[in-house]
């Protein structure tokens, strides 16, 4: 089974994906994340995005389209979570040919509903586990008093360059502008369910599994 989570920045996809890798084991599969790495590895493309990710603009399709494609080229797995990819109508149509040559099917697009007030508490108060990536938040979900990682005990944590306000306000424009078209664009498909991401992560992932009980 292939999900699609959709969200603006800050809805809980990074969050609700890699529960479903933990629960399903399923691969999770974040441009984001890719992106992030490629700049840490300082390669060519990492120099290219990494002031466009700073900026809280869209990296072209090409880059983001060329890193799913290799994805799904050399990774085997039982079932994708596309977690911040498609972004646009192009990578959306490119991401149903790549499927489709690979003999593949979209099953399902769940898009997180949340509201913009909650994405700034969320993003500013974002913070991730240095070694595992497992995701915190100062309010919601805090670093445990003892200072480990719950997952993997690690007691480095990184916070993002572009988790700041004025960058959030950047990534939540490009959202409506650029990637909210594709919710009419599933829609029409009769692929997408929405759900509350305002609930509790808990509640969310129940939400979440039922929908791909269905
Ligand atoms: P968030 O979890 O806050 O939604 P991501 O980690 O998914 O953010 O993405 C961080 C940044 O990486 C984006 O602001 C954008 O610059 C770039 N990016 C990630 N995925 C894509 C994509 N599919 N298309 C274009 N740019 C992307
Ligand atoms: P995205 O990948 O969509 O940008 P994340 O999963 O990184 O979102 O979550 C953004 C922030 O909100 C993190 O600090 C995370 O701990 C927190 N968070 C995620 N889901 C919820 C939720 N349902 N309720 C409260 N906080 C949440
Ligand atoms: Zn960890």
């Amino acid at each position: 089974m292939n999900i699609i989570l959709m969200g603006p920045p800050g809805a809980g996809k990074g969050t609700q994906a890699r529960n479903l890798v933990e629960t399903r084991g399923m691969v999770q599969l974040s441009t984001g994340d890719m992106l992030r790495e490629a700049k840490d590895s300082g390669t060519e493309m990492g120099k290219i995005v990494a002031e466009v990710m700073a900026k809280g603009q869209l990296v072209t399709d090409e880059i983001v389209i060329g890193l799913i494609k290799e994805k799904l080229e050399t990774v085997k797995a039982n079932g994708f979570i596309f977690d911040g990819f498609p972004r646009t109508l192009a990578q959306a149509d490119a991401l149903g040919k790549l499927l489709e040559g690979e003999g593949q099917t979209l099953d399902a697009v769940i898009e997180m509903e949340v509201d913009d007030a909650a994405l700034v508490q969320r993003i500013t108060a974002r913070s991730t586990c240095a070694h595992c990536g497992e995701v915190y938040n100062d309010i919601t979900k805090p670093i445990p008093a003892d200072g480990k990682c719950t997952v993997c005990g690690g007691t480095e944590f990184k916070r993002r360059a572009d988790d700041n306000e004025e960058s959030l306000k950047t990534r939540l424009m490009e959202y409506y502008k650029k990637t909210s078209p594709l919710i009419g664009y599933y829609y029409a498909k009769g692929m997408l369910t929405k759900i509350d991401g305002l609930a509790d992560i808990d509640t969310v992932q129940g939400e979440i599994a039922a929908v791909l009980h269905k």
